[in-house]
């Protein structure tokens, strides 16, 4: 596939990489992206809608009405970028360090290519605002992105896999992103007499590794979960035991039935623990993503298309994650698939989010090829809303 793909455009897809890669804008600030990808969806004739959920774009390309959406994120991350790479971005504080610029570059190529080529039923392009912070999806929707659709499909350069693999899964392929704080509020004192005291840092310590027992004792051992402790904030001196620890976490899940009830699991190993202890705790929790869950039957015309294009032992069908995304706010109300198309560069690991993230520019033609496919073969297929 690599050598088979023209040169010149393999050349124009890296060059607007790299353009948008110098100039990375966060959450719902995506003017500039949203602007520029509005130009060159217009330069192919597409009935473009800008303003989507805040500064997303949307182009309506083939005939008739829009049936298929295929979703691109645009949005960048709080972080200095350390990738060494000459491209890299002009903006103090700011990282394509999640690949949303090659998703973008992606979209926009294949856009291209399904214009020219349109298929029988109408794709609806959408670049979306605000994935990594959250809310981006659901604004898109409050707009109407999904009026008259009935299939969704997207994808995600994904750096645990080599170029030229391609990975997917018949079912929850990313798991539900959840947050929660937790206060825990004891009697401070001095250092030298804590009998005088009720140590929430003592307390505090106590949580953080009774909460390891929800996931090793609560959740079925052939479910998946994940329960972190990210943070903890907790006094400023070496004398003081203070009266106060903040702990901040998240809970990943894949089932239903487990993310029902992680709340009320948490919240009772945390208020156990503090009374133990002679303090009170507090639990907040919040949804932040549901689980991506591909819909089986789209899920197999995504992999045919790629064992087609890659050879079969390049498309791994097993491949899932306790990471999130909110491509989980469109697979919940229509079916679609949401895949990974491997882009890890040569040497050292280049975690996504990391300011040393980088990928191999070679995947932005698998990821191009593939999509391209995928929309014609998903459009065809003609799923129906359940
Ligand atoms: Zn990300
Ligand atoms: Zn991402």
């Amino acid at each position: 596939m690599l050598d088979r793909f023209p040169a010149d455009e393999y050349r124009s897809i890296v060059e607007l990489r790299r353009d948008l890669h110098r100039h990375p804008e966060l959450a719902f600030e995506e003017s500039r992206t949203g602007a520029l990808v509005a130009a060159r969806l217009a330069r192919l004739g597409a009935a473009v809608a800008t303003g989507v959920g805040k500064t997303g774009v949307t182009a309506d390309v083939g005939e008739g009405g829009a049936r298929l959406l295929v979703r691109a994120d645009m949005d960048a991350l709080p972080l200095t970028e350390a990738s060494g790479e000459e491209f890299s971005s002009e903006e103090a504080g700011r990282m394509h360090a999640c690949g949303h610029d090659g998703h973008v570059a992606i979209a926009l190529a294949a856009a291209g290519r399904l214009r020219r080529d349109p298929p029988a039923r109408g794709l609806r392009f959408l670049f979306q605002p605000a994935e990594e912070r959250g809310g981006g999806a659901r604004a898109c929707v409050a707009d109407g992105v999904l009026d008259g659709v009935t299939a969704a499909i997207g994808l995600h350069l994904w750096n645990q896999l080599p170029v030229g693999k391609v990975g997917v899964f018949r079912g929850a392929m990313m798991a539900a992103v959840d947050e929660f704080e937790i206060s825990v509020r004891g009697r401070g004192g001095h250092g030298a007499a804590p009998h005088e005291t009720f140590d929430p840092i003592v307390a505090a310590a106590r949580i953080v590794e009774a909460l390891q027992t929800v996931v090793s004792r609560e959740v079925s051992p052939l479910d998946s979960a994940v329960v972190t402790i990210a943070s903890i904030h907790g006094g400023d001196a070496f004398n003081i035991i203070p009266s106060t620890v903040r702990l901040t976490g998240t809970a990943r899940w894949f089932t239903e039935a487990t993310g029902a009830a992680m709340p009320a699991k948490i919240g009772r190993i945390v208020s156990g623990t503090a009374a133990a202890a002679g303090v009170s705790a507090h639990l907040e929790y919040r949804r932040i993503n549901r689980p991506v869950v591909n819909d089986p039957r789209v899920a197999d015309v995504v992999i045919e298309a790629a064992r087609r294009l890659l050879g079969e032992e390049n498309v791994d069908t097993e491949t899932r994650t306790l990471g999130g995304e909110d491509m989980s706010v469109y697979l919940d109300r229509v079916p679609g698939c949401f895949f990974f198309v491997g882009s890890a560069p040569e040497g050292p690991h280049r975690p996504h989010h990391s300011p040393e993230f980088a990928i191999d520019e070679r995947a932005l033609v698998v990821g191009t090829t593939l999509l391209e496919a995928a929309a014609r073969d998903v459009a065809a297929a003609a799923f129906e809303r359940a």
